[in-house]
């Protein structure tokens, strides 16, 4: 992509009505707009991010059998009704609307009951089972507060994954299963060795349920680990997980983090209430065992632009970066400029993902400083001299060392 075509201009300064880190970066970088408080759109850069996290969520989901779809936004009050959850007193973010004959319509805050009701059309007998669905989502919620950027939307992108299971042994393996492949995600994203594996309240079938909560100042939880960080656990519910795993309470240190991700054990408790059953071996009628797992896309985002940033802007991950490399042209003479062009070029078919700096109307300065804000991994940069000598200088990021390569060894040295 020629960054002279990209629509997306960087700002000098963070947008003085945003109080949250990364959305300051996210919007002065040009990945998001504020179309007001909670609520964000995703411009190309910031697409390609969500995008790219998606992609690894998907590769893990898929690995676990599970298949993708896409729920509706607009939902069926009736089917909330069925688990007392239309109340506003009960669910306390719902959006509601309605049809023009005044039917009451939700706007989607979740769907774990309307992809329950869906799945009984497709299960009968245990033959059908297990069976394994997740989507990506525009989840809508009716936020209280919304000053942490992206990270708490009243509109952000969700992936939940639901597990029905013909019993409990069956499920419990499942979830066991999920685990590691959410372990496998925060991992890809680069955040695994600050993510922890939680014991958190919610829990409806078992006491606790499970969250995945990463290390973040602009968090809003707190965090108790203890010095080997084997144990993590919710201040929530700290007294009842340290006696029921046996820890000290004394041996764990708070620390603020943000849920990335929750996972839980319904058991039969919804398809009792929702009345979703499969026959089984001797024809007889049971309800569904169901897991729920979930992981906030756009919070994770957020978390990732906060945690990994530094004062000069943004610094991706390479598994998740929108670009691979930044090319950065400082070459002005017209054959010069069409060397930068045809590398440019090369790299593309090489399958390397490029943004170039083509731009002639900015200097120097400006390019760096638009390059750290932007924050993808790897920078090369081209000037009349290192054209000369037939060099790219190739700027890490993170560390901001740099090094020089061949020009012909470039696209080698990038793998
Ligand atoms: P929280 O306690 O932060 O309000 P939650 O427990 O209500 O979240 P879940 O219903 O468990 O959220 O949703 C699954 C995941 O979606 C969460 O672990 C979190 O990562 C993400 N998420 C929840 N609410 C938001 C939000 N308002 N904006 C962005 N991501 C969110
Ligand atoms: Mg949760």
């Amino acid at each position: 992509m020629k960054q002279s075509q990209l629509f997306t201009k960087t700002r000098k300064e963070p947008p003085s009505d945003e109080v949250s880190k990364n959305a300051q970066l996210l919007i002065q970088a040009g990945y998001i707009h504020k179309e007001m408080a909670g609520v964000y759109a995703f411009l190309p850069l910031g697409l390609k991010v969500i995008e790219n996290i998606k992609q690894i969520v998907r590769e893990e989901m898929n690995a676990i059998d599970s298949q993708e779809l896409i729920m509706t936004n607009l939902q069926n009050s009736d089917i909330w009704k069925t688990t007392d959850r239309w109340s506003d007193e009960n669910v306390d973010v719902w959006f509601k609307t309605a049809l023009q004959d005044e039917t009451e319509l939700g706007l989607a805050w979740s769907h774990e009951e309307p992809i329950l009701e869906m799945m009984q059309n497709h299960i009968d007998s245990y033959k059908d089972l297990p069976s394994s669905v997740y989507q990506f989502q525009t989840k809508l919620r009716n936020e209280l507060r919304a000053k942490s950027g992206i990270m708490r939307g009243r509109e952000f992108v969700m992936k939940d994954m639901y597990s029905l299971h013909s019993n409990e042994e069956d499920m419990d393996q499942y979830y066991d299963q999920a685990i590691e492949a959410y372990k496998n995600v925060y991992d890809r994203l680069g955040i695994g060795d600050e993510t922890f594996m939680t014991f958190a309240g919610g829990g409806a079938f078992t006491k606790f349920s499970h969250e995945f909560q990463t290390i973040c100042e602009a968090g809003e939880d707190t965090l108790y680990i203890n010095k080997d960080k084997s144990v993590a656990v919710n201040e929530e519910v700290l007294d009842e997980a340290a006696e029921e795993i046996d820890v000290d309470k004394d041996d764990l240190s708070p620390v603020t983090s943000a849920e990335v991700g929750n996972i839980f054990k319904f058991g039969t408790e919804k398809s009792e209430k929702m009345k979703i059953h499969f026959t089984d071996e001797n024809d007889e009628k049971k309800p569904i065992y169901l897991a729920s797992y979930g992981i906030g896309v756009t919070r994770v985002m957020g978390v990732i632009a906060e945690k990994l940033s530094d004062e000069n802007g943004l610094v991706w991950p390479k598994n998740i970066s929108p670009y691979d490399v930044h090319l950065v042209s400082l070459a002005h003479e017209t054959e010069d400029v069409e060397r930068v062009d045809s590398i440019y070029k090369k790299l593309k078919e090489q399958n390397i993902e490029v943004l170039y700096d083509d731009r002639k109307d900015a200097h120097a300065g400006e390019k760096f400083a638009d390059s750290d804000l932007i924050g993808i991994p790897t920078r090369i940069i081209l000037s009349s001299s290192n054209l000369e000598e037939d060099k790219a200088e190739i700027v890490d990021r993170k560390t901001g060392e740099t090094t020089y390569v061949e020009l012909s060894e470039l696209s080698s040295s990038l793998k």
